[in-house]
């Protein structure tokens, strides 16, 4: 990937004027996220401008400073949210949420549960999802152990 071509999958720029006056918010996705992240402040900066110049038609602004993520390459989060990438589905998200042992192994008890955004299958890369998938599974959890006590005798708590 050449210098600037990772600025062909910056998807939005927005002015956030409530909060901080004139700040520019781009959004870039994909590979040439990653990309983007590979190279110093300066370069983003020079890529930035040269995009802003073009979009605006004005060939003389100039961004005072840059703040700019890194999260696929931060160890703690190696990235930021899910999608779906070409050629893959919702049964990709579906395998994604199944507990471990899986339903098709006769191995019992569940041993690991997966909850997130990245398992929920209409609602992946957001807050509500990963709310939603913490609920699913917690009630899974409610059922495994209810259905396991009511086929149990019952013991005294003493
Ligand atoms: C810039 C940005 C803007 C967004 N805007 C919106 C929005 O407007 N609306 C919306 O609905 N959603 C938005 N989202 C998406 C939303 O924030 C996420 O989908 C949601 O936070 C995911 O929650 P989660 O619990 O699945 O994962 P996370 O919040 O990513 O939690 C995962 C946790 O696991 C920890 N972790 C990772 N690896 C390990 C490990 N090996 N050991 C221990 N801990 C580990 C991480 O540090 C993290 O704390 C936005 C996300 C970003 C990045």
């Amino acid at each position: 990937m050449r210098h600037p071509e990772f600025l062909s999958n910056v998807s939005s720029l927005y002015f956030e004027t409530s909060r901080f006056g004139h700040l520019l918010c781009g959004w870039i996705a994909g590979h040439e996220s990653e990309y983007m992240e590979t190279l110093s402040d300066q370069e983003v900066m020079g890529s930035v401008t040269q995009l802003v110049r073009r979009f605006t038609g004005n060939p003389t602004i100039t961004p005072k400073r840059i703040l700019r993520s890194q999260w696929f390459h931060d160890p703690w989060t190696l990235g930021s949210y899910s999608y779906l990438a070409k050629g893959c589905s919702v049964q990709d998200v579906e395998n994604l949420m199944e507990p471990l042992p899986t339903s098709r192994s006769q191995a019992q008890p569940v041993h690991v549960l997966f909850a997130g955004e990245a398992t929920h299958p209409c609602y992946y890369s957001t807050v509500h999802g990963a709310l939603l998938s913490g609920q699913r599974e917690a009630d899974r959890l409610i059922s495994y152990y209810s259905s396991r006590d009511s086929s149990s005798p019952a013991k005294s708590k003493l």
